[in-house]
C-alpha cells in the first residue's frame, strides 16, 4: 500500500496532525530524524486504533517512496534552519510535481524564499500556518495555506478534512502564492497578541481599580462569553482566573509571575506593518507590553522611585469595560486586516479578507463570534478599513464612548492601558478630517526644506523661515 500523504517531524504538533489525518481515513507515511519518536508515535497510533493507517519509515528514501505520486509531504520540524536542512535532504528523493507542505511557524519571507527556490526545480512548495496548538492539531486546527496553487489541489481534500469546522465549513483555505499563508498566520498571531493584552488590561482595571478578586473577575468573563465578546480567549480567561493552586489554596493567577514570553510572531507582525506604512498600534502596543513585562527588575526599581500608585477606585462599570474591550477589538482587527490588505496589494496575493475571517472562526486561538460578523461584512465586497464598514460603524458608534471612559480612568487612576489607549488614539486619528500634520510639514520645511502643499497653490512650496534663531 502507498500513503495518501507523508509527514516528517513527529514532535507535539506533527504527531497530532498525523493522528488527525489518519483518523479522517487517509493513509499516512511518517518519518522523524530520531527514530525513537517514530516508535513512540506508532504506539500512540495503536492506542487510538489508528495504526492501520500509518506507514512508519525511519529511512527517508523509503519514506518518500511510500507516498503516492504526485506526493504531498508535510514537514513539521522546528522553524528556521531545520526546515532548510529538511528541504535539502528531501530534494534528491522528490520528483517533478511533488510538493512540500511546511506547516511550522515560519517567517513568511523564508517561505517565499523557499517557494522561489523550489519552483524552477518543478517542486511545489506550500507554506501553511496552523493555529490551535496541540489540541487544534489533533482535533481540528485553522489552516492558512499559501504557495503553489497546482499542488494545493493534491492536498486539498486532506487539509480541508482535518481542519476545524464552523457551521460545517472547513477552516482551511488556500489564500495566495508564495508566503501568503505564513504571512496571514503571522498577522493572526499579532491580532492574538492584541486580544490577549486588551483582556489583561481590563483584568488590571478590575483588580486594581475595582478591587475585584480573581473569582469575581472569572465570573464576569464567563458572563461576557455569552455576549458579543464570545470567544475562545474570553472563555479561557475565565478558566485561568478561576483556577486554584492546590498546595496553597490561593488563586493560581496571583502566583504566576507577571513576565510574558514571546516567540517572535508579534514582532514580525509589527515589523511588517511598519515596513508597509500601515499603522498597527494595537499590535505594537501588545508587543511592547510583553517586553515591559519581562523587565521585572527594572519595574521594581522604578516603583521604588515613583512610589506605589494609589489603589484608586476607577470610575467605570463592568458594562463600560465590556464595551471598551469590544471597541478596542474592532480597532485592533481593523488594523490587522489593513496590514493584510496592504501586503496583498504589494505582493499580488489577492488575499480574500472574507475567507480569512471565515477560517479564523473555529480552530484557532482568536476564534470568536465577532469573526463571523467580520466575514459577513467583508463578503459584501470591498476590502475597506473595518472602521468604515457599515455594521462595524454602528458598533463603534455604540462603544467608543466606553473605551474613552476606560482609557481616561486608566490615565487618572494610573493603570497602564498600552493597547486600549493605542486603539483609542488610532480611532481618533483615523476619524479626524483635519489633523495636525500641517505643523509637522512646517517643521520639516523649516529644518530640511522638505516642502509642503497648500491646496490651490501647489506642492513643494517653502516658507520664509527666519534664518537665524535667537537664544
Ligand atoms: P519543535 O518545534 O519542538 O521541533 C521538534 C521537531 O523538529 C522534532 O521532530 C525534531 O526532530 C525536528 N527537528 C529539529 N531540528 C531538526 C533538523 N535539523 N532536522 C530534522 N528534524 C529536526 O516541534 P513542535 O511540534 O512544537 O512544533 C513544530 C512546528 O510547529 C514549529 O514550527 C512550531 O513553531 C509550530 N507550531 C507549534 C505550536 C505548538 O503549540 N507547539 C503551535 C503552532 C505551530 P527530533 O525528534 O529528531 O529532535
Amino acid at each position: 500500500t502507498t500513503a495518501d500523504i507523508g509527514l516528517i517531524g513527529l514532535a507535539v504538533m506533527g504527531s497530532n496532525l498525523a493522528l488527525n489525518i489518519a483518523e479522517k481515513g487517509y493513509t499516512i507515511a511518517v518519518n522523524n530524524r530520531s527514530p525513537a519518536r517514530i516508535d513512540e508515535f506508532v504506539t500512540m497510533a495503536k492506542e487510538q486504533g489508528l495504526a492501520g493507517k500509518v506507514i512508519p519509515k525511519a529511512d527517508l528514501a523509503e519514506f518518500v517512496q511510500a507516498v503516492s505520486r504526485p506526493r504531498s509531504i508535510i514537514i513539521m520540524v522546528k522553524a528556521g534552519a531545520p526546515v532548510d536542512a529538511m528541504i535539502e535532504q528531501l530534494l534528491p528523493h522528490l520528483e517533478q510535481g511533488d510538493a512540500i507542505i511546511e506547516c511550522g511557524n515560519s517567517l513568511f519571507t523564508d517561505t517565499q524564499r523557499r517557494f522561489d527556490y523550489l519552483k524552477p526545480k518543478g517542486i511545489g512548495y506550500l507554506g501553511a500556518g496552523v493555529s490551535g496548538g496541540e489540541e487544534g492539531a489533533r482535533h481540528g486546527p485553522s489552516i492558512m495555506v499559501g504557495g503553489s496553487k497546482e499542488q494545493w489541489h493534491n492536498a486539498e481534500d486532506v487539509l480541508t478534512a482535518i481542519a476545524a469546522k464552523f457551521n460545517g465549513e472547513s477552516c482551511c483555505a488556500y489564500l495566495g502564492e508564495g508566503g501568503a499563508g505564513h504571512f496571514v498566520k503571522t498577522i493572526h498571531n499579532g491580532i492574538e497578541y492584541g486580544d490577549m493584552q486588551m483582556i489583561a488590561e481590563v483584568y488590571g482595571v478590575m483588580r486594581d481599580g475595582l478591587g475585584m478578586a480573581p473569582q469575581a473577575c472569572a465570573d464576569v468573563f464567563k458572563e461576557w462569553n455569552r455576549g458579543p465578546l464570545n470567544s475562545y480567549l474570553i472563555e479561557i480567561t475565565g478558566h485561568v482566573l478561576a483556577a486554584i493552586d492546590e498546595p496553597t489554596g490561593k488563586p493560581l493567577v496571583e502566583l504566576i509571575l507577571d513576565k510574558a514570553g514571546q516567540k517572535g510572531t508579534g514582532v514580525w507582525s509589527a515589523i511588517a506593518a511598519q515596513q508597509m506604512g500601515v499603522p498597527a498600534t494595537a499590535i505594537e502596543g501588545a508587543v511592547a507590553a510583553r517586553s515591559i513585562s519581562s523587565r521585572k527588575d527594572e519595574r521594581i526599581a522604578a516603583e521604588k522611585i515613583y512610589g506605589k500608585r494609589s489603589a484608586g477606585k476607577a470610575d467605570v462599570t463592568l458594562a463600560d469595560l465590556e464595551q471598551a474591550l469590544l471597541a478596542g477589538k474592532i480597532v485592533s482587527y481593523a488594523q490587522g486586516f489593513a496590514v493584510i490588505a496592504k501586503a496583498s496589494d504589494e505582493n499580488g496575493w489577492k488575499l480574500p479578507l472574507s475567507t480569512i475571517a471565515k477560517i479564523w472562526r473555529a480552530g484557532c486561538i482568536i476564534r470568536s463570534r465577532f469573526l463571523d460578523q467580520m466575514a459577513a461584512a467583508y463578503a459584501k465586497g470591498d476590502n475597506a478599513n473595518l472602521l468604515i464598514v457599515p455594521d462595524f460603524v454602528t458598533l463603534m458608534k455604540e462603544n467608543h464612548g466606553a473605551l474613552r471612559k476606560v482609557v481616561a480612568a486608566g490615565a487618572v487612576g494610573e493603570f497602564p492601558l498600552i493597547c486600549l489607549s493605542a486603539a483609542l488614539s488610532y480611532f481618533d486619528s483615523y476619524r479626524q478630517a483635519q489633523g495636525t500634520a500641517n505643523l509637522i510639514q512646517g517643521q520639516r520645511d523649516f529644518f530640511g526644506a522638505h516642502g509642503f502643499e497648500i491646496e490651490g497653490r501647489g506642492k513643494d512650496l517653502h516658507g520664509e523661515w527666519p534664518s537665524t534663531l535667537g537664544n
